[in-house]
């Protein structure tokens, strides 16, 4: 991972180079994210709303003809790793090889068998494990690069769904569908609008600079350990909810319905927690839309602060922290602030007038020196372009 947000275009082409003695067909860049509102609902049928960031994973690739898959990552230790097309199996792969192989897999499995092989060779500028999505960004870029090259005339979305695919059944992680949308669909100065029960969506002007705003991303440098099986038990709980509520999926439940459904579940106050706090996130995404709409980027201040509430007191994903970067942020007047992403650790995002960054990064950063807690990295987030070809 570099130090800048774009990763060099030409040298990721001459590492290529180097690598695979040729130059390469072409280069592609693809996204990490950031999720602005709508946390644990993608599972649960309801509304995301990611934006792009300017941290990108560049993949340099050619095709190949001989059913062979070589993979290169200059984020990673050792030489080229070399897979063939024919013994890609699901879960056969415990290395980040798993990632783009899954791509492929997921591709020719569906009926994109015209795809022959690939040598692929990848930098990247998005923090991994940081719940900004490399995987995502990884996956992405490589299913973009082989669709062009075999142009195979996938759409963003189509794209998104076959990555989904790919980290679900190929790598063996249970995750919903915004991250890979989010990589593949996302516009520069926009949030995407993602209802992810039918992948509609709809770009939403979000230009803080024009409002003289900015958004913080502050990695925490955590991630707690249990956060895998504690991310199954909150699924496996939404599922419990819908069942006992008689609906396919919580996105089912209508937020003037909540009062009641909360009623109908009676002392199953582990479910009531969860289905309240996907239930009223699902509206803070809609109210998230309005206000960005109506050009009203401060007044979305609290209701990110509402979900951080809801996540760390309902859906009990939060960490300390995350906790203290929300109430550090909050005190030394930023607008809004909360966890994203899975929880346990990872990223929070802190909304902020462009005049407090310096105050509002200090006092974080001061924050988690007094709490013994590991240094965390602060950096400022555009909403970027999605995923594209660069060469
Ligand atoms: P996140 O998506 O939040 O960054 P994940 O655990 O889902 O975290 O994905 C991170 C994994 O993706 C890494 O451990 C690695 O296996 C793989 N990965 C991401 N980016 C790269 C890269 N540039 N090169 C090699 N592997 C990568
Ligand atoms: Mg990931």
């Amino acid at each position: 991972m570099g130090a800048s947000a774009v990763a060099d275009v030409a040298d990721v082409a001459e590492r290529f180079r180097e690598q695979y003695g040729a130059e390469p067909e072409g280069v592609w860049a693809a996204p990490g994210r950031v999720n602005l509102i709508g946390e644990h609902t993608d599972y649960n049928d309801g509304f995301v709303m990611p934006f792009a960031l300017p941290h990108t994973t560049i993949a340099a690739v050619s095709r190949r003809t001989d059913g062979v898959l070589r993979l290169h990552s200059a984020d990673v230790e050792g030489g080229a790793v070399e897979l063939t097309l024919d013994s890609l199996a699901p879960e056969s792969d415990r290395h980040w090889t798993a990632y783009p192989a899954g791509v492929v897999w997921a591709l020719r499995e569906v009926g994109h068998t015209a795809i022959t092989g690939a040598d692929v060779h990848l930098a990247s500028t998005v923090p991994t494990g940081a719940g900004l999505s490399s995987s995502a960004a990884l996956e992405v870029v490589v299913a973009l690069a082989l669709n062009d090259l075999y142009e195979l005339g996938l759409r963003g979305w189509q794209l998104a769904r076959l990555c989904q695919r790919a980290e679900n059944v190929y790598v063996g992680a249970p995750t919903g569908i915004m991250d890979q949308t989010a990589s593949a669909c996302c516009e520069a100065g926009h949030a995407l609008f993602l209802d992810t029960r039918d992948l509609s969506q709809r770009q939403i002007p979000f230009d803080l600079a024009a409002e003289g705003m900015r958004l913080l991303v502050v990695d925490t440098r955590v991630k707690h350990a249990h956060s895998d099986g504690e991310y199954g038990k909150r699924r496996a709980g939404c599922e419990k909810g819908a069942a006992l509520l008689g609906v396919d999926a919580l996105r089912d439940v209508p937020y003037d319905g909540l009062d009641a459904a909360l009623a109908r579940l009676g002392d199953e106050e582990e479910v009531r927690r969860l289905v309240r706090h996907i239930v009223t996130e699902n509206e803070r995404v809609e109210r998230v839309v309005s206000l960005l709409q109506a050009g009203d980027t401060r007044a979305i201040g609290p209701v990110l602060v509402e979900g951080h509430a809801s996540l760390r007191d309902d859906f009990r994903i939060s960490c300390p922290e995350l906790d203290l970067v929300v109430d550090t942020a909050l005190g030394a007047g930023a607008v809004g602030a909360r966890m994203t992403g899975g929880g346990f650790g990872g990223s929070a995002i802190v909304l902020i007038e462009a005049a407090d960054e310096e105050t509002v990064t200090k006092a974080v950063e001061e924050a988690f020196a007094t709490a013994g807690f590991t240094a965390p990295r602060v950096f400022a987030a555009v909403p970027a372009a999605g995923a594209r070809r660069l060469m």
